[in-house]
């Protein structure tokens, strides 16, 4: 019987079986943020305590960011007393940290990966739910509390209870115009919020091969609004490709043998075909539609040319009447046409260079419509330099986009960037819970960048894919 990735990592790493059944872990990579660590630093100093392994945490400023260029101390003080916390700690305990100054600073799902920290075979923890993230790598990757936070600081260690796996094979091709984040949109559509919980997700079949590793960080980070804290990709060509010249990766000291040794290892620990999984889905790619939420949570979603479900029926009626009038929706009402106020392009789900790129192609040549409010945050200062470098900053910018630093932003609105009042968002991030954009009666439609991108210019919910055919978008 063959195993999984997901059983090849884990038996790497288990320490031994606790008492209670649950497994002490170690962790390859902790990745550290402002604002779930402060009490966990804390508690180390409390006891006397120093971090176990420095040389495997690293740190980044992302959350509490301003997106403006806002010197220190910054105006709001929970900001600046976060990052002055993060700061002192990282000096206190020798751990890199990069801040601004440093030219790699960005959101922690985001320089992970761009430096090669993030490596398969790994495990992976970060104080915030869309670490799985990582796992596109092949790696397990897991969000923690601040009370674990301390923990890994402490000892390098984690209990963990084991999970059961389900694999999630796609298969066709996705449509021109659709997307990884239609794709997961779709996968946690179909499967529901919940149905992850206790499981690690393993995304394959030939659709997810063909993905880039950006789509597959997409995929995976949305893992966790499906109930899954992991969700992987079996590391392959494209995973190795991507690592290689990396500032953290095995070789990129010249040593090119300890690269490929470390390759090879990697495709080793790709489940075998002879593996047997908990559970497995089929999803068909050639099927799915460019996908808009439509209520709170990511599971309400629908295909652009599709109608919002009926209240008042079946067993999620209850959810539907709720979501429905949260967002001031008719029952049955189509999405296309949605007006929007706000159309945010950016997150640890889409802030990549591919996601800026997709969506400067649409808004190329156009204006943004004028009751939006429309801004990009690169998610990275890395992504940021690279889109400058190929002018997707000016594109933005002419077409009435504000072009801001790298941060969370509007993602979770821990910062400047939020939300007022009802107004309604598009946005390319991973949640549409209510208030999570800073507004508790702000509204949220989850969407891919080329669909927000699409959204800002006609000032309302349109399908992509009729771009350049659409007259009322050609008008604005
Ligand atoms: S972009 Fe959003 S989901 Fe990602 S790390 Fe920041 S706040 Fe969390």
């Amino acid at each position: 019987m063959g195993q999984t990735l997901f059983q090849k990592v884990w038996d790497r790493h288990a320490v031994r079986l606790l008492p209670n059944g649950q497994t002490q872990l170690y962790v390859g990579l902790h990745l550290v943020h402002e604002v779930t660590s402060p009490q966990a630093f804390d508690a180390l100093r409390a006891r006397g305590w120093r971090v176990r392994a420095p040389e495997r945490t690293f740190a980044t400023l992302d959350h509490i960011m301003p997106t403006t260029a806002e010197p220190r101390p910054f105006k709001d003080l929970m900001a600046e007393t976060m990052a002055a916390a993060l700061e002192r700690n990282c000096r206190e305990h020798k751990i890199p940290l990069f801040d601004r100054s440093t030219g790699a600073q960005g959101i922690v799902h985001v320089i992970g990966p761009e430096l090669g920290l993030t490596q398969p075979g790994m495990t992976i923890a970060c104080g915030d739910s869309h670490t799985s993230t990582h796992g596109a790598f092949g790696a397990l990757a897991f969000g923690i509390g601040t009370s674990q936070v301390r923990d890994v600081l402490a000892s390098q260690t984690l209990a963990m209870s084991p999970m059961k796996v389900r694999r999630i094979e796609v298969t066709g091709r996705l449509a021109p115009g659709v997307y990884a984040k239609d794709l997961i949109l779709a996968i946690i559509g179909r499967l529901g919020v919940q149905a992850g919980t206790g499981f690690a997700y393993e995304y394959a079949g030939d659709t997810v091969a063909r993905l880039s590793m950006d789509e597959r960080m997409t995929l995976c980070n949305m893992s966790i609004e499906g109930g899954a804290r992991i969700g992987y990709v079996n590391p392959d060509v494209t995973t190795i490709d991507y690592l290689r010249g990396r500032r953290f990766a095995p070789g990129a000291n010249g040593d090119t043998a300890g690269f490929e040794r470390a390759s090879e290892w990697w495709r080793s620990l790709a489940s075998d075909a002879n593996a047997r999984w908990d559970d497995v889905v089929h999803i068909d790619a050639d099927a799915i539609a460019p996908m808009v939420t439509w209520g709170i949570n990511p599971g309400q979603s629908v295909g652009v040319d599709g109608r919002l479900p009926r209240s008042g029926g079946g067993a999620d009626g209850e959810g539907v009447s709720e979501a429905l009038e949260f967002m001031g929706f008719d029952s049955g009402q189509a999405i296309a046409g949605t007006r929007i106020d706000v159309a945010f392009i950016g997150s640890c789900t889409n802030g990549r260079l591919s996601d800026l790129r997709e969506a400067a192609r649409v808004v190329a040549g156009q204006r943004v419509a004028p009751q939006v409010r429309a801004l990009v945050v690169p998610g990275s200062q890395a992504v940021a330099a690279a889109a400058q470098r190929e002018g997707l900053d000016d594109i933005f910018r002419s077409a009435g986009f504000d072009w801001r630093e790298a941060g969370c932003s509007m993602c979770l609105a821990m910062n400047p960037d939020r939300l007022n009042g009802r107004e309604i968002c598009a946005s390319t991030s991973n949640r549409n819970f209510k208030g999570r954009q800073g507004s508790p009666t702000g509204r949220t439609l989850l969407m891919s960048p080329a669909m927000v991108a699409a959204a800002a210019i006609a000032g309302e919910v349109v399908d992509v894919r009729a771009w350049g055919k659409d007259a009322r978008v050609l008008a604005n």
